[in-house]
């Protein structure tokens, strides 16, 4: 078996009992694959001693410094007595002759565990307080026990809820021993990078000999994960490329009338790409086009006058979105704009109840609906197409890069139509995409106002609040967007539904408020969105479900609160909510006191820029190597190891590995690429379905 099968629940493991495996699987960790191959934050070095004495050298310049030592017991006291509540404190002596104190705060059973006399190792990081040194946080062993946490380099992993570092360096080793040891390795040893075999780079990934080591091991495993969504990508780019079909000339004239009867007219970017996109449909290869321009710039209706020549041709066309709400809004805006011409148009999800799903798939596959609008319910097998000319993937980034693979499967010469507000690099969407053509919209319709954007620091909402207050009374509307849905375990977090009640009580008693968020019901969710742009609601409080493509033009101010525990590209396209009209619009971030280098870089990236280019390639700076659990999925597709932005060297080199071992071999049927093969099978399945 290759590691990209391990597809079993860490529950497998022997200590993972329901509260862990929760906590893990807050750090994406679901299956004994996401475990062996969760990057250690930073190494810890316990082969080089540093004693007490040492580490009082240490403090005349730091506030903290290392112990790893072997030290006696020597006594016992307590220190605190209020309440009752007392901690034990263990004092120590070491080689050096110095003596240090352990705090054992909530721990005063460690008393048995550290009788005088007793000798230990400990690691631990002492300050120096009430004129000795002590320390609270700390790990020991007893010299005579069989040894395990010294004089090796450990990992030190991100953790979350009451995981440790302990407890998880227990989970990696026991699933390395009884799954990471007998691995057959992915490649084949000529491709192999730095001669690493699987088995080894998952070892040294965790329990490095040497700590270049791991950032070795790594590498090798993230050129690996590379690799095969290369395999798959250039796969799909070479049948794509051998699939001809005979020209098939569209008629413009239906689209003509509707794009004249718009109350605008289309700016160049949009006349030239609707141009670049119909010469597609036309030619004897079938479409693989981006669409990439900022939100608002218009490229939804791009698509969907797209979607007019191949509908007045006589062809079906297919557009998804990445969420109920987008794909009803799209369903809701196509069949008032289109119906009136005579096209059919229908609404897919998921959520449709089996009496009204028969009818409208019947209708589908014998050609009775021309525009069929709806979520990834589309892809599924009982979806068929009498004959589908043209598949639209609008706002591509929520979707898995592979998943359009199986809409296009549903005809075989269908034409792929991708729109997406992050601006991708050129490089990086060959990498994600294959073979790709680009089509790019960088002017805005005229007559907007950019978007003003204010920082307020956590403590200033009132201020805000009458910002928008006066907003509301001149008939505008607005958006409150919290990066929680309720009460959660992140204490101190305002959550979405608690501040609608707070907002509607006690800020704005004469609004109209609603909620949206994730757990909402969908028709209700879908009625909420409606009256709010109806204008039944002054505000909507919402999660981060608001963030793609939501169009609702009166709408002036967003309001983001907890602004800092959101990605630039959220922040973005939430911002993006407004300033969709000629009014001047607002974004309000109120942040924390407590901002990273990177969220103040974050703020200060939003305040500076509108252009969606600029704050794309900021992004991708500052995320960079060296990423903190959770941005590895970047929004484009959910990778394990590998990091599109600290990796891209890597994912070059993989695109030419997958490009060799292509041509000579393209059904991976030779028995040297056999494990490549099912690797990619299982890879193919978890990112499709993932
Ligand atoms: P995107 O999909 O790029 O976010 P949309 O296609 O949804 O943008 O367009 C955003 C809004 O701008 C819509 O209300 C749309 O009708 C309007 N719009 C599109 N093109 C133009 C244009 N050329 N002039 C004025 N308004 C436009
Ligand atoms: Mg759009």
């Amino acid at each position: 078996m290759t590691l990209w099968e391990l597809s079993e629940p860490v529950s497998r493991l022997r200590g993972v009992g329901g509260a862990t495996a929760r906590d893990l699987a807050n750090l994406g960790i679901k299956a004994i694959l996401d475990l062996l191959l969760f990057v250690p934050r930073t190494y810890e070095d316990r082969r080089t001693p540093a004693s007490f004495g040492d580490a009082l050298q240490h403090l005349t310049a730091s506030d903290s410094a290392r112990v790893n030592t072997r030290a006696r017991v020597v006594d016992h006291s307590y220190i605190g007595g209020r309440s009752g509540k007392r901690t034990l404190k263990v004092q120590l002596i070491d080689g050096s002759g110095r003596n240090a104190s352990l705090l054992c705060f909530g721990r005063n059973f460690l008393a048995s565990k550290l009788p005088p006399g007793a000798e230990i190792r400990l690691f631990g990081h002492f300050q120096h307080r009430y004129g000795e040194l002590q320390a609270s946080g700390f790990e020991f062993e007893h010299v005579d026990a069989p040894g395990g946490a010294f004089d090796r380099i450990l990992p030190v992993y991100p953790l979350s809820g009451s995981l440790t570092q302990g407890g998880v360096r227990r989970l990696t080793e026991t699933a390395l021993a009884h799954y990471g040891s007998h691995l057959v390795s992915t490649l084949p040893a000529p491709s192999r990078t730095e001669g690493w075999t699987t088995s080894a780079a998952l070892h040294s990934l965790h329990f490095p000999e040497q700590v270049a080591d791991a950032e070795s091991a790594r590498k090798a495993l993230a050129f690996e994960e590379f690799l095969l969504l290369q395999l798959r990508i250039v796969r799909e780019a070479l049948i794509r490329r051998e699939t001809t079909r005979s020209k098939t000339p569209l008629p413009v004239e239906r689209r003509r009338t509707l794009a004249r009867a718009l109350p605008f007219s289309l700016t160049d970017d949009q006349e030239r790409a609707v141009e670049e996109i119909h010469s597609d449909l036309e030619s004897s290869q079938p479409m693989h086009r981006l669409l990439q321009g900022d939100v608002g710039s218009g490229k939804t209706l791009v698509a969907l006058l797209s979607a007019v020549a191949c509908i007045e041709g006589g062809y079906q066309v297919a557009l998804m979105a990445p969420t109920e709400l987008l794909a009803r809004q799209h369903a809701d805006n196509a069949a008032r704009m289109l119906e009136p011409a005579g096209i059919r148009t229908a609404f897919l999800t998921g959520s449709l109840k089996r009496s009204m799903r028969t009818p409208l798939l019947a209708a589908l596959a014998a050609g009775e609906v021309d525009l069929a609008v709806g979520t990834h319910a589309l892809f599924t097998a009982e979806v068929t197409f009498r004959n589908l000319k043209l598949a639209i993937i609008d706002e591509q980034q929520r979707f898995g890069v592979l998943q359009r693979a199986a809409l296009q499967a549903k005809g075989p010469e269908t034409d792929l139509l991708i729109t997406t507000a992050t601006p991708i690099p050129r490089t990086l969407a060959l990498g994600l995409f294959g073979d790709v053509d680009i089509s790019t919209i960088r002017t805005m319709p005229p007559g907007r106002k950019p978007v003003v954007t204010h920082l307020a620091r956590a403590g200033n909402e009132a201020k805000v609040y009458e910002r928008v207050r006066a907003e509301i009374a001149r008939g505008n509307r607005a958006y409150f967007v919290y990066p929680l849905i309720e009460e959660g375990v992140t204490e101190g977090i305002k959550n979405a539904t608690a501040m609608r009640d707070m907002l509607a009580g006690e800020v704005f008693p004469e609004a109209r408020i609603g909620l949206v968020h994730s757990r909402i019901p969908e028709e209700e969710k879908e009625a909420t969105m409606a009256a709010f742009s109806r204008g039944d609601f002054d505000i909507l409080v919402a999660t981060s479900v608001v963030e793609v493509g939501v169009d609702v033009a009166s709408a002036t101010c967003m309001v983001i609160e907890h602004a800092e525990r959101f990605g630039l590209s959220a922040l973005h396209q939430l911002r993006g909510r407004v300033g969709r009209s000629h009014l001047q619009s607002y974004c309000f971030l109120l942040y924390s006191e407590e901002l990273t280098d990177a969220g103040k870089e974050r703020m200060r990236v939003m305040h500076r820029t509108n252009d969606g280019f600029e704050i794309a390639e900021e992004d991708l700076r500052i995320r960079g190597p060296g990423n903190v659990v959770g941005t590895r999925q970047s929004g484009f597709v959910r990778l394990h190891i590998a990091d599109l932005a600290g990796d891209f060297a890597l994912l070059q080199s993989a695109r030419h590995a997958a490009e060799r071992v292509l041509a000579d071999d393209r059904g991976l049927l030779q028995p040297a690429h056999q494990p490549l093969r099912a690797a990619l099978g299982a890879f193919s399945e978890r990112v499709i379905e993932g």
